[in-house]
């Protein structure tokens, strides 16, 4: 028998001493600014309280963690279950002197490329340009301009389904291009990783203005969008790489418009809540995007943007289908 939130919150507050709250919104913490609320949505203060929670938790109830949802669209029908997002309690870091970091997960990337440029270890300015947490890096193999979250990675800790906490290695998490292999289910409470120790901090501050300044050009990064929707057909290091918004492009689809969701001017492979567009108007210019692009270059986009929860009744988005 599927559990309503509140039914959840009632089972989780005797156990828990973070927040839960049955019902609670979403979209204000979605880059996008759009969706449903979570049946019940869980804030835990420590990895002990979230694995508190997930040991009484009935395994039937779906669970779905979120960073800073700035790779996610959630839907117009809200999330089933229960959303769990690290914050306060998981945000902070630890460094040492011969380049060991250790961070919790809901640190956010660029304020964890500022303590390591303060501390003067190297590795980790790439990580200036990334508007997300450190567990969605984990989660999504996050990368910019040559670097990617598995180049320096050590171990993380995470805690499964049933409340078990665990320690992760390298062959472990099984990191591809903007993926990776472990289990779904589990949840990053903090990573280490190993950077290069003794470098002026100088240096590195210049690297993360670089990024910046590269960013504000190229990006919409003052939008409410989620980055890049579509993975690049080819991983990188590929021999005349394609890249997906070559393809959006050809399939003329730059500033194409459904509701108040647009494909971005600036970059098409973004696509951007122009200010009262719902989840359904941006999962279809989506789509729409990936129909054009298959009948006019045969290729197959792959959603890198994350889409979770239910669609509102009625508003069913279907895949490779033109709405426009
Ligand atoms: C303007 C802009 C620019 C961007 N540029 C880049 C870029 O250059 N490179 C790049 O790689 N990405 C980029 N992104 C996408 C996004 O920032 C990254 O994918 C980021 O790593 C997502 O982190 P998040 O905390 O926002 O994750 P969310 O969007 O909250 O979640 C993404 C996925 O990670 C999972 N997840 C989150 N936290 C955890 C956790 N603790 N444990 C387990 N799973 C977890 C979620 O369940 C979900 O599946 C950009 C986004 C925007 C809006």
């Amino acid at each position: 028998m599927t559990m309503r939130g509140a039914e959840i919150a009632a089972l989780l507050g005797p156990h828990v001493r973070g927040r839960v709250e049955a019902g609670a919104s979403l979209a204000e913490f979605t880059w996008f600014r759009v969706g449903g609320p979570a049946d019940c949505l869980l804030v835990p203060q420590d990895e002990d309280d979230l694995a508190a929670a997930l040991a009484v938790l009935p395994v039937e109830v779906p669970v779905t963690v979120l960073g800073l949802a700035s790779n996610t669209l959630v839907r117009d029908g809200g999330v089933p279950g229960l959303v769990i997002r690290l914050i306060r309690g998981f945000s902070q870091a630890q460094t040492f002197e011969d380049g060991t970091v250790t961070a919790g997960t809901g640190m956010a990337d660029a304020r964890f490329a500022r303590v390591c440029a303060d501390a003067g270890i190297g590795g980790f300015s790439f990580f200036r340009g990334i508007p997300g947490s450190l567990g969605g890096a984990l989660r999504m193999n996050a990368g910019a301009h040559g670097g990617e979250t598995k180049d320096n990675f050590v171990s993380a800790r995470a805690v499964t389904r049933n409340g078990q906490i665990v320690t992760l290695t390298a062959a472990q998490m099984g990191f591809h291009y903007r993926h990776t292999d472990a289990p779904l289910d589990l949840i990053f409470t903090s990573v280490t990783f190993k950077g290069t120790p003794g470098v002026d901090p100088l240096v590195l501050k210049a690297q993360m203005d670089e990024v910046s300044t590269y960013r504000e050009t190229h990006q919409p990064t003052k939008d409410r969008t989620g980055g890049s929707t579509f993975k690049n057909p080819d991983p990188p290091g590929t021999p005349n790489q394609r890249s997906a918004w070559k393809h959006v492009d050809a399939a003329g689809c730059r500033g194409l418009v459904i509701g108040d969701a647009i494909v971005s001017e600036k970059h098409c492979n973004f696509l951007i809540n122009r200010g009262s567009a719902t989840a359904a108007d941006i999962e279809r210019l989506g789509e729409t995007v990936r129909a054009r692009v298959r009948a006019v270059t045969g290729v197959d986009l792959d959603w890198e943007i994350k889409r979770i929860g239910r669609f509102a009744e009625g508003a069913e988005v279907s895949p490779f289908t033109d709405y426009a």
